[in-house]
């Protein structure tokens, strides 16, 4: 992927409001979320030659065969976690780096872990360059969540699990939730939370369908 150009414009954020009427269109009712999704530039995190598709309601490829998730899903997903400022989330599968900017946009302490280094590296750089300081970049298998760190408020995962692994249960805080897309060919978004004396509630949403979650680093 080239050097990104940081440029936004009139233009853009035309697109932009247009595609956060999509979503409300499309049931999207979180205020902050779609406030968030109308002010990061989603064309940054896009090759160049893909830039004109940013603000379609589309899934598009990334480097290492990986995908930006579809704006809907990730308002869909970031509505569902209900994020306050100031919270630590926890994301699984940073890819593009964009979900995490939304995050950070809506003032989280976000720890992003993705096991592609090249993915990493360059959403490392373009997160730093956007000056999104409560944003923190890391290598490694996220299945592993990042125990250093935890217990997390939030914990999203955005590749598609074969079931909720243990290790991110357990780096929850009390009160807190996981949000994540379970099943295979297609996902059942989950959200699990963690009630105060320790036991585990599940509610179900939506379908979707996710590139796969993959055990260890690539
Ligand atoms: N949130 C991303 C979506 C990227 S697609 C975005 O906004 O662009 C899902 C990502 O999860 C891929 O980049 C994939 O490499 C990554 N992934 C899959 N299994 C993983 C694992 N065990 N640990 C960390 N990242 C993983």
């Amino acid at each position: 992927m080239s050097m990104f150009k940081l440029e936004d414009s009139h233009w853009h954020k035309g697109l932009r409001k247009k595609m956060v009427e999509t979503l409300r269109r499309k049931g999207i009712s979180d205020e902050r979320v779609l406030a968030a999704m109308e002010v990061v530039p989603r064309h940054f995190f896009l090759d160049s030659a893909l830039a004109h598709l940013a603000y379609e309601d589309q899934a598009l490829p990334i480097e290492c065969e990986q995908t930006i998730s579809q704006p809907y899903t990730v308002a869909f997903q970031t509505q569902l976690l209900q994020v306050e400022k100031r919270q630590r989330i926890l994301e699984v599968g940073t890819g593009s780096g964009y979900q995490a900017a939304i995050l950070g946009a809506l003032g989280a302490r976000v720890f992003t872990v993705e096991r592609h280094k090249a993915l990493h590296q360059h959403s490392k750089e373009l997160l730093a360059a956007m000056k999104l300081r409560n944003v923190r970049c890391y290598w490694g298998d996220g299945y592993k969540g990042l125990p250093e760190f935890a217990p997390f408020d939030r914990i999203i995962v955005t590749a598609a699990a074969a079931e909720v692994p243990q290790s991110l249960l357990e780096q929850l805080k009390p009160g807190g939730f996981l949000v994540i897309p379970v099943g295979d060919p297609v996902q059942k978004m989950l959200r699990v939370t963690r009630e105060a004396d320790g036991s585990f509630t599940e509610e179900r949403f939506g379908s979707f369908r996710f590139v796969p979650f993959l055990k260890g680093k690539a």
